[in-house]
């Protein structure tokens, strides 16, 4: 369940003028195609930071710090934080940053070319937080769940219809090939739900904090995760079909009936176990 976050706005903010969609904010004109959304609402960024839990003990990385909202207060916590942004402006902005620049270690790049396993440190938990660009969140979910064997948690804003999917259960529209391959990797925790006037330029949609933190060890096991991708994504683009019917390039009703599963089922009638023993059932069998 997500604690709400819906008090006065206003009080809290450094910007009280009520328009948050206009002109520069901080000296910076937010771009649209990075999907900048700055964090304004002080009470909201300390409830996030309650939930990162930064410490020395671990390595910590911020995707997209864009005008420092989180940076700085996590800068207060810890002595030395990896920042990952794309805009050449933003990263100069915090390379030159008065109080701060001396801690971060600066990766001016896309977040979906990041190879998470370099910023790893031997004996020392890796953990990744962000108000992330809503344009490639999920792309960007999928591209975290590669490195899941050396993440111990994530943080995350996102659009709260992403939370959605990712928390969802079977037989529900929320429920997807994103619910699936999130629930495979990790245990997903709705945290706080965020109103639009909480950043600069204001979105159109609600936001939630949520944490994704990878399972030790899998509930599930897909023998070959292509494999249990490729179904997944065949169920689901037909989703208002029968499995029967989707998923006949794979398997056959016998097989169904051999794994227990009703072939007139549709995909989100299927659980992630159910997924994963199609997979397997099918890795089995061709080897
Ligand atoms: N953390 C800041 C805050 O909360 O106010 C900014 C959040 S804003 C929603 C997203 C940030 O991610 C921006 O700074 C943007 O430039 C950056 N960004 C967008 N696409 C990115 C990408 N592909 N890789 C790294 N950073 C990206």
């Amino acid at each position: 369940m997500f604690k709400k976050n819906n008090n006065d706005y206003k009080k809290k903010t450094n910007n009280s003028s009520g328009n948050h969609n206009k002109g520069s904010y901080q000296g910076h004109h937010a771009r649209k195609n990075f999907g900048q959304n700055f964090l304004r609402d002080q009470q909201v960024i300390a409830n996030i930071i309650n939930l990162i839990a930064p410490g020395d003990q671990e390595t910590v990385v911020e995707i997209g710090p864009g005008l420092g909202a989180l940076t700085e207060p996590v800068c207060e916590i810890i002595k030395h934080l990896n920042v990952i942004e794309i805009d050449r402006d933003l990263a100069y902005r915090l390379r030159h940053h008065p109080f701060i620049r001396d801690q971060l270690t600066i990766y001016e790049q896309d977040a979906l070319t990041m190879d998470f396993s370099k910023l790893k440190e031997e004996d020392k938990n890796l953990k990744i937080y962000g108000n992330l660009p809503y344009n490639i969140s999920t792309p960007l979910l999928f591209h975290l769940f590669e490195y899941s064997d050396v993440i111990a948690d994530m943080t995350f804003m996102l659009q709260k219809e992403v939370v959605d999917r990712l928390v969802a259960g079977p037989d529900s529209g929320d429920y997807g090939k994103l619910t699936i391959m999130a629930q495979y990797f990790a245990k997903i925790v709705p945290c706080l739900e965020v109103p639009p006037e909480a950043f600069t330029p204001s979105p159109k949609v609600y936001s939630a904090v949520v944490k994704v933190i990878p399972h030790k060890s899998k509930p599930y096991v897909a023998r070959d995760y292509d494999l249990l991708e490729q179904i997944v994504s065949s169920a689901f683009n037909q989703r208002r079909k029968t499995i029967h019917n989707s998923l006949e390039n794979f398997f056959t009703d016998q097989i169904f009936n051999e794994l227990d599963i009703d072939p007139k089922m549709r995909a989100e009638n299927l659980s992630i176990e159910q997924y994963v023993n199609l997979a397997n059932y099918l890795a089995e069998h061709r080897e």
